[in-house]
């Protein structure tokens, strides 16, 4: 089975199509989310009904919740409070009952999915070093674990033998758990909606379970478009402008 692999799509209706074209062209059958369907950009409602529709399984992120006042916002920057609001205020009942029953974990196969980390999976930590990625190799079973929340695509690959822990260069991960059944691995797929790596290509991953192959992928999207109606809608104008630097 080839899923794609998404998190972090935050209202962005052009990065989720350009992105899902992409992935069904590179073999995809099913997809996986992981998060963070909304809050920042403009269009709620559509996400909501696309992730319904597509995806096999949907993880709640922390601006799941947030648009929605079912976890802690206080440490929000202001333009993200106010999308969070502004967002709420688009959710029908339906909208915001279906945000309130997302998981926050969910197991497929060989792989733990959740939106920020595995250790305390709604206490919304960041993952961003080899430090943190360490300590939560300890804290989930699975071979492989996908994740994202930071917005910055990376594998982090542990090697239980030989105690060794390593970010892996170049975004291809072979895992082949048959043959290296000591080899664990950490994806952060980056972010659909929101890159914040410099990059402003939406980021997503590729994973084929019976290959044992995980690909971290960039797809080009209309930008202007997604920041167009970000303005349009009177959210603040620095989530508009952040999308074409990618940060
Ligand atoms: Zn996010």
């Amino acid at each position: 089975m080839r899923y794609a692999v998404i998190s972090d799509l935050h209202s962005n209706l052009e990065a989720l199509q350009a992105v899902a074209r992409e992935a069904r062209q590179a073999g995809a059958e099913a997809f996986l989310c992981l998060g963070d369907v909304v809050g920042y950009g403009a269009d709620p409602t559509a996400l909501i009904a696309w992730v319904r529709r597509h995806c096999e399984v949907v993880i709640a992120g922390n601006h799941d919740w947030a648009a929605i006042g079912a976890t802690d916002t206080s440490y929000f920057n202001p333009a993200a409070a106010a999308a969070a609001r502004w967002t709420g205020a688009q959710l029908s009942p339906d909208e915001a009952a279906y945000l309130a029953g997302l998981p926050s974990t969910a197991r497929l196969g060989d792989a733990l999915l959740v939106h920020a980390t595995p250790y305390q999976p709604t206490a919304w930590h960041y993952l961003l070093d080899l430090r943190s990625a360490a300590f939560n190799f300890s804290h989930f079973e699975e071979p492989l674990c996908f994740l994202g929340h930071s917005h910055v695509p990376g594998i982090f690959l542990f090697d239980e033998d030989r105690r060794r822990l390593r970010a892996e260069p170049g975004g291809v991960l072979e895992l082949k758990p048959s043959q290296k059944p000591s080899r664990r691995a950490i994806v952060n797929v980056g972010s659909v909606g929101q890159p914040r790596d410099g990059n402003p290509e939406a980021s997503y991953a590729l994973y084929d379970t019976a290959e044992g192959r995980v690909e971290l992928r960039r797809v080009a999207y209309d930008v202007a478009a997604a920041a167009q109606k970000i303005l349009a809608a009177g959210l603040p104008a620095f989530l508009a402008e952040r999308l074409a630097a990618g940060y």
